[in-house]
């Protein structure tokens, strides 16, 4: 999402830095290249007209202190940030935990917004931050809504409360309400209650969310809508604001190639904040929404803050700490440090999504790379060197070619691809070893070891043909290619 967004932002701000001393009429023309970008994005017609006045008014007032500026164009790009994070909504919001809990968190959207997903991703969520959820399957009206929330809740480890197999005609809001009680009784703190959804707005479905609603009085109405549905985001949101009321937008399938008209329009146009993101099917892709974070996705300067996180998040707290004391101390970096920084990363999520946070990851240039990359270049790293001895990871300088030859066969690569992880390696140690005389994060905001280990763009690693035979001109290179 946003790609095409964030590069007609980019040419609009790369004319600008051409002027030098800035004019009226150039606030003029990168207004309105904002104006046609947004529009060709799906934004809401009346979302554009306002922040195209805004930017406008801004600039136009600040211009006399702009020009006193050196960098004039970043002046203007300052004022286009900080409007896409107003009608974005402004400050991260965070769920409002009840006084007395449990805290009612009630789920309403369409059919297909992925209400269902969301309710186990929010239990997770929740429970990894030490609370203890219920759910509660009150989606009754789609098949085999009951039977994914229960299947969902027992894959995390989050009790549910259901109907009984086979009455899954009982009474939504009933069940709803029994699962009140349960919370209350055994203590949950909070209870996630998924509501039906239909495949369009209609009288029914307002009315079922609305009778749940009153009957057990939620502290957070989260209206969940799918993203890729654009400009019918808004109007759906409307409808349910007027029909159920919420008090949250919960943005699902960010993951999308839809032109982000959604996650810009609806915001602004319902007054209601977006609580939290949800970008892909797995139940860790989820999180609380940030709009500065997504401004500076839009503007092509990349989330290094979510990325960050993630790293801390997929390390294991000691063997970073392991990592941090063999970094300052000079200690050699070793294929097992290595494994343990490829698995870190396979629990970050896809490479493409890892290297999507980067800046500049939406330009087409970058994009293309993106796109190119091979998730299963980390599952194929690891089985290499999952197929080393203890005693070869630790010191890859006694890997000869009968021994490379023994982990190809073992991991069931090819003998080039063992000699490509052994070069990457090498080129990540003398990394790591220039890092440790100067910038200790990278640059990346990344762990060292982990930046290290990173595999780069257009290397070798991505995408190796399966059993290529390499054709080296260096006959002692070939012996070991070729395991002799
Ligand atoms: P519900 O009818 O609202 O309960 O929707 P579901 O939870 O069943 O989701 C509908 C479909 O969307 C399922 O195939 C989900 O796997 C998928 N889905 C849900 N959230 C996301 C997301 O953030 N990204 C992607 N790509 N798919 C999603």
């Amino acid at each position: 999402m946003f790609e095409s967004l964030s590069e007609k932002f980019s040419s609009a701000f790369a004319t600008l830095r051409g002027r030098g001393r800035i004019s009226e009429s150039d606030i003029d023309s990168v207004a309105e290249e904002i104006r046609l970008a947004l529009l060709d994005g799906d934004v809401a017609l009346s979302v554009v007209e306002q922040f195209v006045a805004r930017i406008k008014e801004r600039s136009i007032q600040a211009l006399p202190e702009i020009r006193k500026s050196t960098n004039q164009s970043q002046e203007i790009y300052s004022i286009v940030n900080s409007e896409l994070v107003e009608i974005l909504g402004g400050p991260a919001r965070r769920i409002r935990f009840a006084k007395n809990p449990p805290t009612i968190i009630m789920l309403a959207g369409l059919q297909g917004s992925g209400k269902t997903t969301l309710a186990g991703k929010l239990a997770l969520f929740l429970k990894e931050q030490g609370n203890t959820p219920l759910l509660v399957a009150a989606d009754l009206q789609r098949p085999n809504a009951v039977t994914q929330l229960t299947l969902l809740a027992q894959s995390i480890g989050v009790p549910i409360h259901a109907p009984e197999p086979g009455n899954g005609s009982g009474n939504p809001v009933s069940v709803a309400k029994s699962g009140i009680e349960i919370a209350k009784s055994k203590l949950f703190n909070v209870v996630i209650v998924d509501t039906a959804g239909r495949l369009g707005i209609d009288e029914e479905l307002m009315r079922q969310a609305s009778e749940i609603k009153s009957a057990v009085s939620p502290d957070e109405v989260l209206f969940v809508v799918d993203a890729m549905i654009g400009q019918d985001a808004v109007r759906t949101a409307k409808a349910f604001e007027e029909g159920v009321g919420f008090d949250a937008v919960v943005l699902t399938k960010l993951d999308g190639d839809a032109k982000g008209g959604a996650a810009l329009s609806i915001a602004e146009t319902t007054k209601k904040p977006i609580l939290f993101a949800s970008a892909g099917e797995k139940l860790t892709d989820f999180d609380y929404f940030y709009p500065d974070r997504m401004a500076s996705r839009i503007l092509g300067l990349g989330d290094i803050a979510t990325l960050a996180e993630q790293a801390k998040r997929a390390i294991d707290g000691d063997a970073a700490k392991r990592l941090e004391e063999k970094f300052v101390a000079g200690e050699e970096f070793t294929l097992e440090d290595f494994l343990e920084q490829i698995q870190a990363m396979k629990k970050m999520g896809s490479m493409s999504k890892i290297l999507g946070l980067l800046p500049g990851a939406n330009s087409a240039a970058m994009r293309k790379q993106i796109d190119a990359l091979d998730d299963d270049e980390l599952i194929r790293t690891q089985a290499i060197v999952q197929s080393m001895t203890p005693t070869e990871r630790k010191n890859p300088k006694i890997l000869n070619g009968s021994r490379r030859s023994r982990i190809a066969k073992g991991s069931g690569r090819t003998v080039s691809e063992v000699n490509n992880l052994v070069d990457r390696f090498s080129a990540a140690s003398k990394m790591m070893k220039q890092m440790r005389g100067g910038n200790f994060s990278g640059g990346m905001g990344l762990p060292p070891a982990m930046a290290a280990g990173m595999p780069s763009l257009g290397s070798p690693v991505n995408k190796v043909p399966p059993k290529k035979k390499s054709r080296s001109g260096n006959p002692a290179k070939r012996a070991i290619e070729e395991g002799r």
